[in-house]
């Protein structure tokens, strides 16, 4: 299949799969734009040159997965990976619009929860956030002593790799939306984003400024930068394998308006 990549969660670790990110994106090689989830993928076992990036297109042989029944899910065989181009967002992000197609606000959160239950329900979605969001900043809490264990075990040398991978730790904060979706009887939703870029970003902003600072450059940009005034903005929605009607925010969309 080929795809355009649009979410890397924050990487987990567990005993059976190592650590593993779940990636989800649109795929390009069918009629119409449609969701795909690929899970599990090693992304830190990748040599450099494949690590692709978010909005780059990908070309990888997937199977329907066998363990988890969301029309979405597929299992990948990442020796297949073929890295494509990124795609821009330009001065307008009409590029990325493109891409999404249909699947930008199709259904509303409320909606999506629903679903959940019904044969063939949907477990990806985009959607539209309605404006007045607030975005807060809280410490993240620490993983048991075992999911520590379990990283460096993961971290080690191996195999087929002969270097330690940085071993993986918690994010140490994390971004929290209170927000509507569009439904009329929204009654609101809370959710912490598990977005990889929200640990990517805390750890280049410690290196960057004083330690007092990070919470509001983190605030920054995964507040009013996404739900700030003035954006068009749409959630990447994922539910749980196990807990169907849980969603979790896996990033954003946030296009400024369009003047109408
Ligand atoms: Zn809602």
């Amino acid at each position: 299949m080929k795809l355009i990549v649009t979410v890397k969660a924050y990487p987990t670790v567990t005993q059976s799969e190592g650590e593993t990110v779940c990636v989800a994106g649109v795929r390009t090689d069918t009629a119409t734009p449609e969701w795909v989830r690929l899970w599990p993928v090693g992304f830190r076992e990748l040599p450099d040159a494949a690590r692709f990036a978010k909005w780059q297109e990908i070309e990888i042989g997937a199977a329907p997965s066998a363990a988890d029944a969301r029309p979405e899910s597929h299992r990948p065989n990442l020796q297949t990976l073929r890295l494509g181009a990124k795609v821009d967002t330009r001065r307008d992000w009409g590029l990325r619009r493109g891409v999404l197609g249909p699947l930008l606000g199709q259904r509303t959160l409320c909606e999506l929860m629903g679903l959940q239950g019904t044969a063939a329900a949907p477990s990806i979605g985009l959607v539209r956030v309605r404006p007045g969001a607030v975005a807060t900043i809280h410490s993240a809490p620490d993983w048991e002593p075992a999911k520590h264990l379990q990283a460096e075990i993961t971290a080690a040398p191996h195999l087929l790799r002969d270097q330690a991978l940085a071993v993986l730790r918690p994010p140490q904060f994390q971004i929290r939306y209170r927000w509507h979706c569009l439904d009329t009887d929204c009654p609101g939703h809370t959710h912490n984003s598990c977005d990889w870029e929200v640990g990517a970003a805390t750890i280049k902003f410690n290196q960057k400024y004083p330690a007092d600072q990070v919470q509001a450059h983190l605030l920054a940009k995964f507040g009013e930068q996404i739900v700030g005034e003035g954006k068009e903005t749409y959630f990447f929605m994922g539910n749980q394998h196990r807990y169907p009607e849980t969603f979790m925010v896996l990033g954003a969309f946030y296009p400024k308006e369009r003047a109408n």
